[in-house]
């Protein structure tokens, strides 16, 4: 009897092991693995400006501080703040119809695959003549005048070829050209398509195309129908919550993402976002998770700070840093996280030049515990939410893996390929500098 019991006592606990061997073994990962799975589904839209994507973005984590039992500074978690962006919440199509020798062939743009709309383009609907620029009228100012006059109005889209193009000098015309120097839309092939978010609206619209998929240049006409609509104020919010602490309370440390992205690029296509920004928050929200335990509270203060606006240009933690909750000053230290999906080649730390001591201490601890393949130092940059902390004096770094997928603002920035695989070691090497930034 007893024999037997102790039987089924193993197998159960084999079989319990083996099928949740991940809740078991690894929480952190499986709690990341989840944040970034709902933040990247498509009932998120991107996290942008179509069908409220930031805003049930906002409200998820909202409802995961709450259950935390995050404090908020005001009577909510959500600070909130307006800005303007332009949005394509509709048509999204692009073709290409040309001569091919005596034939006519037909590109068949699919959004996000392999083209993409310049961020800040204009509505425009019709059929467009097109005329190729190649390096044969960058040979002399001249002939690169001659083009110019070439185009005669401003409903013709002009198809950048800049194969063989090496000399400097052409590719000082190459970048003219690109920054509307024709007047006229733009037909530019790319060898990644990497989107945006604009504020503004250009007078003519840039599209770019995936060169493997668009391997001719050749006059033709464009069929194109998209859709924008500039939003003059979207109201968004910033997401902030805090853990008091136990003996340094008037001293805060704060931990940032951002959860907005890039949104929809017309009513069918959406940007995961899955490293950027989702895993950042999974990071943020599995420190909550951490410090929220009273076994685990910390002796400062611990903010955290959930962007929006990030993708356009910092504008929540620019918000954020001109209407503060609590006095800049008492902030010991941020740590940002963005990009937090990957980490085969280790971190880098912006800022780390600047905040030298920390940054030292970070490298020890990582050769101690030989977490990541490498922590690297690199100093300024205004590329994430520390920068505008950072300029206001406030001590700032900002942390992303390096390695592994190349996906980023695309449509490939999926959930299903983000392999989190350093997400644990980096979780720890967090905490285990909060231990020395609280020493
Ligand atoms: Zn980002």
């Amino acid at each position: 009897m007893k024999l037997s019991l102790r039987i089924i006592c193993l197998l159960c606990y084999c079989a319990c092991f083996k099928g949740y061997s991940q809740d078991i073994v690894k929480p952190v990962y499986s709690l990341a693995k989840r944040i970034v799975d709902t933040l990247a589904a498509p009932g998120m839209h991107g996290r942008g400006y179509v069908n409220d994507g930031d805003k049930i973005a906002a409200n998820y984590i909202k409802q995961q501080f709450a259950e935390l039992g995050l404090k908020s500074f005001r009577d909510d978690y959500f600070q909130p703040f307006t800005f303007s962006v332009n949005t394509f919440p509709g048509k999204m199509e692009f073709g290409y119809i040309f001569q091919n020798k005596k034939e006519l062939e037909t590109f068949e743009g699919v959004a996000g695959r392999n083209f993409i709309v310049a961020p800040d383009a204009p509505s425009i609907n019709g059929l467009y003549p097109t005329i190729v620029f190649d390096s044969s009228y960058t040979t002399s100012p001249s002939k690169f005048e001659k083009f110019r006059k070439k185009i005669k109005s401003d409903g013709v889209f002009v198809i950048i070829d800049d194969r063989g193009v090496t000399n400097k000098q052409k590719l000082e015309y190459f970048k003219k050209v690109k920054n509307g120097y024709f007047g006229t839309h733009i037909i530019e092939p790319v060898s990644k398509l990497t989107w945006s978010v604009s504020q503004e609206v250009a007078k003519y619209v840039k599209i770019q195309v995936l060169a493997d998929s668009f391997s001719f240049r050749a006059k033709g006409n464009v069929a194109i129908n998209i859709e924008n609509k500039f939003v003059e104020s979207h109201a968004t919010q910033n997401v902030i919550g805090y853990i008091e602490g136990s003996e340094r309370p008037d001293s805060f440390i704060v931990f940032s993402a951002h959860y907005d992205h890039l949104g929809q690029m017309g009513s069918n296509v959406y940007f995961p976002g899955a490293n950027d920004n989702a895993s950042g928050c999974a990071m943020l929200l599995n420190l909550v998770n951490h410090y929220s335990k009273p076994r685990s509270r910390p002796r400062y203060s611990v903010v955290f700070i959930a962007f929006a606006g990030e993708e356009a240009g910092l504008l929540g933690s620019k918000h954020y840093t001109e209407n503060p909750l609590f006095p800049m000053r008492k902030i010991r230290f941020l740590i940002n996280t963005d990009i937090m999906g990957t980490g085969d080649e280790g971190i880098t730390v912006v800022n780390g030049s600047v905040f030298k001591k920390e940054f030292d201490a970070l490298v020890e601890i990582n050769k101690q515990k030989e977490y990541l393949k490498e922590v690297k130092i690199r100093g300024k940059a205004a590329n994430s939410d520390h920068y505008h902390f950072s300029e206001k004096g406030v001590n700032a770094i900002f942390i992303y893996t390096m390695g592994g997928i190349k996906a980023y603002h695309d449509i490939y920035d999926k959930a299903e390929t983000l392999p989190l695989n350093k997400f644990e070691d980096v979780f720890y090497l967090i905490l285990k500098f909060m231990d020395y930034l609280q020493h």
